[in-house]
């Protein structure tokens, strides 16, 4: 699933791809991926929109048209978003076609199909559950301390929770947690402040390398995670330490990484650098 380094990209690279552009028309050939206001409704209020700016909000991809409607994305498990010469073929699990007013077109393609827009005048009520920015100021060690005080959860699955920080998906959760050497299945109020500390910036640091990289990009063909607008892969993924590395050795200390499941996902850890206790 793209989180918060994928969507990062997403928007600094459609930004000069689409500042300005008009939406000539849209159509929509799988309704559920409209998710407000109908399909009908979507296709009739996009025609003739133009795109003035792009901002995020944890993994919500915020599209601002001059009308002052924004276009909200939310990539989910496997969804795309491409910009193309008007004249390439639209391919398989293409559910949202946008010509624009330059011989291109903006796809939204998505295998899983579980991605999903909103046009509305308001975003706020659709960002309502979403926790602090892992970058804001109000994402600071007091705040997290608070947050996982008295808590008996595993420490990874709050990480996960867009209450506690928006963004944080189960790559860089674990990442995060590995470089934090912090074991996933440590209850969170465990963690003394010390590893919270180290928890925060590491979580800060591997959200920046992720974005630096322009994200990570998982699987293959059609059922890959994540891809640029232009339809390059990202590059993070060549970094992980323990991502998707089980019985590889860590890079720390050679010993076999781990996979567990916690809260339901694949969770990648060294247990001899993330100890339980
Ligand atoms: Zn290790």
């Amino acid at each position: 699933m793209p989180e918060l380094p994928e969507v990062e990209t997403y928007v600094q690279e459609l930004a000069p791809l689409l500042r300005g552009r008009q939406v000539l028309e849209a159509a929509v050939t799988w309704p559920r991926t409209i998710a407000l206001p109908d399909a009908e409704n979507f296709v009739a209020q996009m025609a003739g929109q133009r795109f003035a700016d792009f901002s995020r909000r944890g993994k919500y991809m915020l599209l601002g048209l001059e009308s002052g409607l924004t276009l909200i994305v939310h990539l989910r498990m496997t969804g795309h978003l491409l910009v193309v010469a008007d004249d390439v073929a639209v391919a398989v699990h293409t559910h949202v076609v946008m010509r624009l007013d330059n011989r291109q077109k903006l796809l939204f393609q998505d295998a899983r199909k579980f991605g999903r827009l909103w046009l509305v005048a308001d975003p706020a009520p659709i960002l309502a559950e979403l926790g602090p920015e892992p970058f804001a100021a109000d994402f600071n060690l007091d705040y997290l301390a608070a947050r996982l005080h008295g808590r008996s959860a595993p420490i990874k699955a709050l990480l996960l929770d867009q209450s506690l920080v928006a963004g944080v998906g189960n790559i860089y959760a674990d990442e995060a947690l590995f470089r934090a050497g912090i074991h996933p299945q440590r209850a969170a109020g465990s963690l003394d402040a010390a590893e919270i500390a180290t928890l925060h910036a590491a979580i800060q640091e591997v959200l920046m390398l992720g974005i630096a990289k322009a994200g990570s990009s998982l699987g293959g063909s059609s059922l890959q995670n994540y891809s640029r607008p232009g339809g390059a892969p990202g590059g993070f993924q060549e970094e992980f330490k323990v991502f998707r590395r089980t019985n590889q050795p860590c890079p720390q200390c050679g010993a076999p990484i781990t996979r567990i499941v916690v809260a339901q996902r694949g969770t990648h850890f060294c247990p001899h650098c993330q100890p339980s206790a």
